[in-house]
């Protein structure tokens, strides 16, 4: 039989958000054992773009208020932590672009009036021009005008596998997962048939949590996906791009993303508004061809006749929301051991943490100084979508 595991901590899905909260819960001396049941990072996470927004894309559509502006601290608190300075040491983790660009392909789109007047943005904002442009809009066709954003652009892969490192010897790779109750309260789970108690529990399992909330008996907080359908283009001629191209709509029209591919070309991963309704309801081959035609119009002198193209439909995993998209803070629900949530965005990873810390602290639930785990099945790393899909 498995041997019982009591730790102060369980938490349920290694994504950005199990991950980055078990690392937090560690350095900050708690016992934790993280339960996943594919790989880490290889839901929403490694198939994010990797931007951490502070806000601006919010800030354009003039839905960033008052206590949604906690985003705008996103930026500095990663920053930090990649620097090895900040409340996680992610040092290793690869920065692939220091800034996200605005690009605003002809005129002015007129509601950049109020994104340039908004909090979120003021100061932070510059104009660049010449050799200041991102390397892909470097050519004398390009007319439009581009606005270099305080934001960054990590690498999810590299983010994901430093963060499975400060995870020591908790990393669980586990399948079927049960309540744990005792005189009817829930004290744990079993995790593949092994008991494991704690005093809280805390299910970060992005699209699974509506699953895991079934399994203990519970509905709330109730769940919504909202799908996408992204397209990867790999090409020999492609150079970094990271900007949202406005169309004048309230989401950019393009969001590009540029990573690297294991055989040392560049992928352009492309989001935004194509990627939202219209583009979920064409077929791969018809996204495919829309992306064709967008790029061709607006990057003329990107010579993509080498270009190897997919596409990648996924799920975000929310709390349901009424009404219309707005700012997200990271969300988070409790019931009495059990603690559930969503980051909403992989750059409000740290924020999820602070709230599940609050409730701890709140709680009186102190660090007891952890011993050693058994040796425990190790879930792999995520493999991200143009390494499976362009290889
Ligand atoms: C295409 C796309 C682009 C995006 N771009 C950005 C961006 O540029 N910037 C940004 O800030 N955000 C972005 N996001 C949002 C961001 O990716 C997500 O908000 C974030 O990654 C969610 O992290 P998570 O840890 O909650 O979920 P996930 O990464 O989905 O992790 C959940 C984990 O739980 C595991 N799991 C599920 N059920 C169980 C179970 N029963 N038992 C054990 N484990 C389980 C899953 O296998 C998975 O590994 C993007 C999202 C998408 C889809």
């Amino acid at each position: 039989m498995s041997s019982v595991i009591s730790t102060d901590i369980l938490i349920v899905g290694a994504g950005v958000a199990g991950l980055w909260l078990n690392a937090r819960l560690r350095r900050l001396g708690f016992a934790t054992v993280l339960v996943e049941q594919a790989t880490l990072g290889g839901g929403q996470s490694v198939k994010s773009q990797g931007i951490i927004h502070g806000g601006a894309k919010y800030a354009l559509h003039g839905a960033l208020t008052g206590a949604s502006e906690a985003i705008a601290d996103m930026p500095r608190r990663w920053r930090e932590a990649i620097a090895g300075d900040g409340e996680l040491d992610l040092s290793g983790v690869r920065l692939l672009s220091e800034a996200h660009y605005l690009w605003s392909p002809g005129t002015l789109a007129g509601n950049l009036t109020s994104f340039f007047a908004s909090k979120a943005v003021r100061g932070r904002v510059d104009q660049v021009k010449g050799e200041q442009l991102p390397p892909a809009l470097q050519d004398k066709r390009f007319k439009g005008k581009v606005y270099r954003l305080a934001e960054l652009v990590i690498d999810v892969p590299s983010l994901i596998e430093r963060l499975a490192t400060l995870a020591g010897d908790g990393l669980l790779a586990g399948q079927t997962i049960e309540p744990l109750l005792e005189n009817d309260e829930l004290v744990g789970l079993r995790v593949d048939g092994r008991e494991i108690r704690a005093q809280r529990i805390v299910l970060s399992a992005g699209a699974g949590n509506a699953e895991l909330l079934a399994t203990l008996g519970l509905s709330q907080p109730a769940m919504q996906t909202r799908p996408l359908h992204m397209v990867l283009v790999k090409g020999p001629s492609l150079k970094p791009l990271y900007a949202h191209c406005l169309g004048g709509g309230p989401k950019p029209r393009i969001t590009v993303t540029t990573h690297p591919a294991a055989d040392g070309q560049w992928v352009w991963y492309l989001g935004g508004d194509i990627a939202e309704a219209e583009g979920v309801a064409r077929t791969p081959e018809a996204q495919i061809a829309t992306a064709q035609k967008e790029l061709g119009n607006l990057l003329p002198w990107v010579d993509l006749s080498q270009a190897q193209w997919a596409t990648l439909r996924v799920d975000r995993a929310e709390p349901l929301q009424s009404g219309l998209s707005r700012p997200d803070n990271a969300f988070l629900a409790e019931q009495d051991r059990l603690l559930v949530g969503w980051p909403t965005k992989l750059a409000l990873a740290p924020d999820f943490a602070d709230r599940v810390l609050a409730a701890l602290e709140r709680d009186g639930i102190q660090p007891s100084h952890p011993a050693p785990l058994p040796d425990l099945p190790k879930p792999p790393l995520g493999v991200p979508a143009w390494e499976q899909l362009l290889p």
